[in-house]
């Protein structure tokens, strides 16, 4: 079976990817819509979803025969039912209608941000005071998110909102998927000390978003995002594992290449310690395994957690060895390691954040994962508009 697919999508590849100019066959640019409805139509974007859902109904082993036979030709537009965030929360939580609407549009179009930090909720985001408020068969929305990721180019957002301030804190928030290009959303570049703009600010002053697009139930939002949150922390923790059973993938190798390369396995300090890093992304990839199952089952697995903090101790942990390979000076070196080990150690401490800290990755750990006490929010049982804030 195998064997007949990878046949198959090569062959598919061969006749619709020009894999020498990256591009369509036939064509004399990249155009990402078209090439991503190829993809879509041939069921190859999101091949683990059921034909109804442009998928192809095949295991995750499968998948990745399509997405081998993808990267090896450089062919984009693979791996949506792993890594497109929106299009994945609508596929699990969304109704059949709003899948209807949206899905087709949201795998073949560009970004879809994630609207949910605000300046007085961040790790303690059942705290959101966006409104939005309902007015006939749409909500006006109105309030400020901030550390918004693709801000700029993103079409749509997932949203989270305050729709009942009489409600407990974590009871009266819906859940929408919330079209950016609209009068009354302004997003403002935040400028770096680097001169990059990764994130914004996102103003929002009576925008309108319709409730067909609420994700899940009208004020089940937090039982909602829950589902979008764990699927993002997946992701980010499966993008740091080994390849269980075979030769570890991404970074650890990367690592031992630098240590052959500098002489430092001669170190049996520094060899120690790069067996280290490798033995964490196997045992990561074990417990992503195991998130992975769980999510199957329940929508939603704390266990994601142990991987999204996995991702930024490991690259903590790999970025310091490279330095110690690399020896202090790394800092003011331009060499390809050089600079890859300073990216990838400041790459580290935004990822500690990014998807929720590690402090908060470790507080799920522990109450949800080991089952220890629950840490006591005083706000926790209270009416949203009795929180005293500011
Ligand atoms: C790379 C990156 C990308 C991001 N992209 C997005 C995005 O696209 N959309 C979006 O909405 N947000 C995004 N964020 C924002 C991110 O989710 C928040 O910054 C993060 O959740 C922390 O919130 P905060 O900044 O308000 O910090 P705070 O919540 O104010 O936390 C400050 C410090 O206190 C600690 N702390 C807080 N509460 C506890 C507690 N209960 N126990 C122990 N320690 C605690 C925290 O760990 C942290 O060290 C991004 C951030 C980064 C760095």
């Amino acid at each position: 079976m195998s064997e007949d697919l990878k046949s198959k999508v090569e062959g598919w590849l061969d006749a619709h990817w020009d894999s020498i100019n990256n591009r369509q066959v036939g064509t004399a640019i990249y155009d990402a819509k078209t090439w991503l409805a190829k993809v879509v139509d041939a069921g190859y974007a999101t091949p683990t979803w059921p034909v109804k859902w442009h998928g192809l109904g095949l295991s995750s082993k499968e998948a990745r025969v399509i997405e081998n036979a993808f990267q090896t030709r450089g062919a984009k537009g693979w791996g949506r039912d792993r890594y497109h965030l929106g299009a994945i929360t609508i596929f699990k939580l969304g109704s059949d209608a709003l899948k209807t609407e949206l899905l087709y549009e949201l795998l073949t179009g560009p970004i879809c941000c994630l609207l949910y930090s605000e300046p007085g909720a961040g790790s303690d985001l059942a705290g959101v005071r966006t409104r939005a408020v309902k007015d006939g068969d749409e909500f006006v929305v109105t309030g400020q998110k901030v550390w918004t990721s693709n801000a700029v180019e993103a079409e749509y957002g997932m949203l989270l909102t305050r729709t009942d301030m009489d409600a407990a804190k974590h009871q009266g928030i819906t859940f929408f998927i919330f079209p950016m290009k609209q009068a009354g959303v302004e997003v403002r570049p935040i400028n770096q000390i680097t001169g990059e703009s990764e994130f914004n600010e996102v103003f929002i002053t009576e925008a309108r978003v319709s409730e067909r697009f609420i994700i899940g139930e009208y004020n089940q939002g937090w039982k909602s995002f829950q589902t979008a949150i764990a699927s993002e922390r997946l992701i980010m923790g499966q993008g740091i594992t080994a390849r269980l059973g075979g030769a570890a993938a991404g970074k650890a190798p990367a690592l031992l290449q630098l240590a052959h390369k500098h002489g430092a396995l001669q170190d049996p300090v520094l060899r120690q310690d790069i067996a280290q890093a490798l033995a964490y992304r196997q045992l990561n990839a074990l417990n992503m395994l195991r998130a992975k199952e769980e999510m199957m089952k329940n929508g939603a697995s704390s266990l994601s957690s142990l991987g999204k903090l996995a991702m930024s101790r490991i690259q903590h942990g790999e970025a310091r060895i490279s330095a110690k390979i690399l020896g202090p000076q790394v800092l003011f070196n331009e060499t390809e390691d050089a600079l890859n080990a300073n990216f990838d150690g400041a790459k580290a401490y935004m990822n500690s954040i990014g998807g929720g800290t590690d402090q908060i990755q470790r507080n799920i750990i522990a109450e949800r994962v080991l089952g220890l006490p629950k840490s006591m929010d005083v706000s926790r049982d209270i009416p949203f508009k009795d929180i005293k804030s500011g």
